[in-house]
């Protein structure tokens, strides 16, 4: 079987590293002209854990996670007014147990599939052609290659679901507001924690440790404005603007920002597509359900979309048959984990500040009945798909 994968973040080296066990011949494009480094701590929760051990790869996430002990609402004195340690939901709340910052988890899945996987790099698919045998696809680059199966992993404003599902606005839903991550020097008083402020307006400044004395810098705000395509000089400014005055550490984390090697800015959406395949052409990961960041699932969800999809592709006897066996399986979890948390965007990024107190007193609430009780349900999401074992992933496969 020769699968084409378009994207190289977190859910095409996942899927490649399991196709390639079950025995197929797989390539990916990725448009970025090599790896993307950065982005916030991502959490690997519940089932996706179990995936990650049966890659074997647990190991080097361990050896790379961020020791993060909690996440604390702070004011604009770095005073806390609520904190959540990581351990108060068996290490399964915001922040989680294994919390691996993206960049390095994105270079682990690499490093897994490098000589097994073509990947091309600064190079995307433009058009796709699919018959009852086959999809014929046209590259940027020129030429026009066959492939039994074509997998969009290409997040959230994905490329294959352009040219074979349809436009953008019909699967992407924006939750109105844009956020931010990049790298800064570490400021050295962290103790390992998460610090989150929000300012009125809307607007979230964040600062959370990772390793090797640096820290992860976000900036969050809402606008009902879909803001189009800006360089990175505008989008600079855009923030400078949003952000003018609100204080805490939001200066030093502006002036440190035109230094930061890995700047991702991207608006906050979430994905719903009814049915993720087309033909021989099938979603996988943000471009086919996203909950945003705000849902925090996405890394998770990837990773074990990825496990089932290959699963699913090497035991059945078409691709038809495996894409809604695939479906089918992952539908609740999926339905579950793009779900937002309670108050949505109004909740993470409150407009005034008595919304701000609110919210602060209900992170204060949350390590207490009947609080406790109910997000514990919400953070049990993580664990409601059971994997199948499949035969042709199984270790003796490899
Ligand atoms: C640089 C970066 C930083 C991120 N930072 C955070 C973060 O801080 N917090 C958070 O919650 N989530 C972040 N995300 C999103 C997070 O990685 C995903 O939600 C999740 O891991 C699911 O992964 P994915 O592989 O489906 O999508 P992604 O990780 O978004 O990967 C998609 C890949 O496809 C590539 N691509 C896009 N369009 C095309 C195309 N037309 N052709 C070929 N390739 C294409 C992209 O360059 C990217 O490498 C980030 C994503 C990226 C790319």
């Amino acid at each position: 079987m020769r699968v084409l994968i378009s994207g190289g973040g977190i859910a095409g080296p996942a899927l490649a590293w399991w196709l390639h066990r079950a025995g197929a011949d797989v390539t990916i494009v990725e448009r970025a002209p090599g790896p993307r480094p950065g982005g916030h701590a991502v959490d690997v929760r519940g089932t996706a854990r179990t995936v990650v051990e049966r890659m074997g790869l647990m190991p080097a996430v361990r050896a790379q996670r961020v020791d993060e002990r909690g996440i604390a609402l702070v004011d604009a004195r770095d005073r806390r007014l609520a904190s959540m340690p990581a351990g108060l939901f068996g290490g399964e709340g915001i922040v989680a147990e294994i919390e691996i910052s993206r960049g390095d988890l994105a270079g682990i899945l690499l490093e897994a599939t490098a000589a097994t996987t073509e990947y091309r790099y600064g190079n995307q698919i433009t058009a796709l052609r699919q018959d009852d045998d086959g999809v014929d696809v046209t590259f940027a680059s020129g030429g026009t290659e066959r492939f039994d199966i074509v997998v969009g992993a290409d997040g959230v404003h994905s490329g294959v679901r352009a040219l074979a599902f349809g436009p953008e606005s019909d699967f992407v839903r924006p939750l109105g507001g844009y956020g931010t991550y990049f790298t800064v020097p570490d400021p050295g008083d962290l103790d390992h924690w998460f610090l989150m402020f929000n300012a009125p307006g809307g607007r979230v400044a964040g600062l959370r440790p990772e390793r090797g004395g640096t820290a992860k810098a976000s900036l969050s705000f809402r606008t009902p404005e879909r803001l189009g395509r800006l360089d990175r000089a505008s989008r600079q400014r855009l923030l400078a603007e949003r952000f003018a005055g609100v204080g805490w550490r939001v200066p030093s984390l502006l002036a440190a920002l035109p230094e930061a090697g890995d700047f991702f800015f991207d608006s906050i959406d979430q994905v719903r597509v009814d049915r993720w395949s087309r033909g021989r052409v099938v979603l996988l990961g943000d471009a086919g359900y996203c909950g945003s960041p705000l849902a925090g699932l996405g890394t998770s969800m990837s990773l074990v979309g990825a496990y089932v999809l290959a699963g699913e592709l090497a035991a059945a006897a078409d691709p038809a048959a495996a894409f809604t066996a695939y479906q089918s399986t992952m539908a609740a979890y999926v339905a579950d984990g793009t779900e937002l948390p309670p108050g949505g965007m109004a909740a993470f990024a409150p407009g005034n500040r008595l919304m701000i107190r609110m919210r602060a007193l209900s992170m204060r609430s949350m390590g207490r009945w009947p609080m406790k009780q109910l997000l514990a349900k919400q953070f049990a999401k993580s664990d409601a798909i059971t994997l199948p074992d499949y035969a042709a992933l199984a270790p003796h496969h490899s």
